[in-house]
């Protein structure tokens, strides 16, 4: 009896089609988790895509709150892989973070503050490529990333997506909220990292030092990019879609080849570009083209 056979996997045979149930793709979720969320889970548990081609990556700070979501995510794992055998997933990989997270407090005032983006956006890149680079399989046709505080999609949200056959596509992410006004629910966009550039920003950033970022969604770095997330309008259709120069990583379908070439997320001024918009900056300079859809949109939870 001698050594074990060596392993070949053929990547000419792993197929990423518009049609990835038919042809059996596997697809990867990846989730950085700095907290749990049940209906995170219940949704992702909802996804029709079937369960036996999902493989799913959570990366978790090592604090007291990632430790406490790391117990709550094990748990449900534990109910999952022992239920229902249609539920369960192909198999998930947890992994604990070995740099600390960029500021203390995962409260959003916190997390949104200017002053906190620049290390909050490095240690997420971080987090994100530590994740990408131990899960990514000979086998991967696809990778999904999805945010965890992510709590409504649709249940064909894979199937939708994959089915516009781009390199990198990305959901438009809102939030509801209740609006004390006309006392209904209502929804606003969420996510400001999916943008077309502009004039202006490539003027901003023509004049940065070179360690220097910018970001989305401030006021004192007014870009005028054009937003994914004021693209959507009411009653518009869900299959428009836009090419974007930026995108955001709340609900984002990659094609692993993508990734394979090596486009990652840049934990430093990348193009003036940091995380997952230095990502797509990264995607086009290896030739492929991010898009985004304004009215196909996922939900943010609301804190
Ligand atoms: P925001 O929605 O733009 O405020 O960004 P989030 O704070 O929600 O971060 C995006 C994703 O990364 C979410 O899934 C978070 O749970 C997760 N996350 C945030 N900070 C960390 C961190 O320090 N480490 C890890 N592993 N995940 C994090
Ligand atoms: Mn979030």
């Amino acid at each position: 009896q001698g050594p074990p056979p060596v392993t070949r996997y053929n990547l000419n045979k792993v197929t990423v089609t518009s049609d990835p149930v038919r042809n059996q793709e596997h697809i990867l979720i990846l989730t950085p988790m700095a907290r749990f969320y049940q209906q995170y889970w219940d949704n992702l548990l909802h996804l029709s895509y079937p369960h036996e081609l999902i493989t799913l990556g959570f990366i978790l700070p090592k604090t007291k709150e990632g430790n406490q979501a790391t117990s709550l995510l094990q748990q449900q794992i534990q109910k999952t892989q022992h239920g229902p055998e249609k539920d369960r997933f192909k198999s998930i990989i947890i992994l604990r973070q070995d740099f600390d997270p960029a500021v203390a407090s995962q409260d959003e005032s916190e997390r949104h503050k200017l002053g906190n983006q620049k290390a909050r956006r490095e240690v997420m890149a971080k987090a994100r490529n530590s994740l990408l680079f131990t899960t990514l399989g000979p086998s991967t046709s696809w990778v999904l990333w999805l945010d965890a505080d992510i709590v409504e999609t649709e249940p064909t949200l894979i199937q939708d997506l994959a089915a516009f056959d781009k390199p990198i596509i990305v959901a438009n992410c809102f939030q509801k909220y209740y609006d004390p006004e006309t006392k209904k629910m209502a929804e606003r966009p969420y996510d400001f990292n999916s943008w077309q550039d502009s004039e202006n920003a490539l003027k901003m950033a023509e004049q940065m030092g070179p360690d220097d970022i910018l970001l989305e969604g401030y006021a004192e770095l007014a870009t005028y990019r054009t937003l994914l997330a004021y693209m959507s309008t009411p009653g518009g259709k869900q299959d428009l879609v836009v090419p974007l120069d930026g995108v955001g990583g709340t609900a984002l379908l990659v094609k692993a080849d993508v990734h394979r070439d090596g486009a990652m997320f840049p934990a430093f001024s990348f193009y003036h570009l940091i995380e997952s918009e230095g990502f797509a900056k990264m995607a086009k300079r290896l030739g492929w083209q991010p898009y985004g859809l304004p009215n196909y949109k996922v939900y943010h939870y609301n804190e």
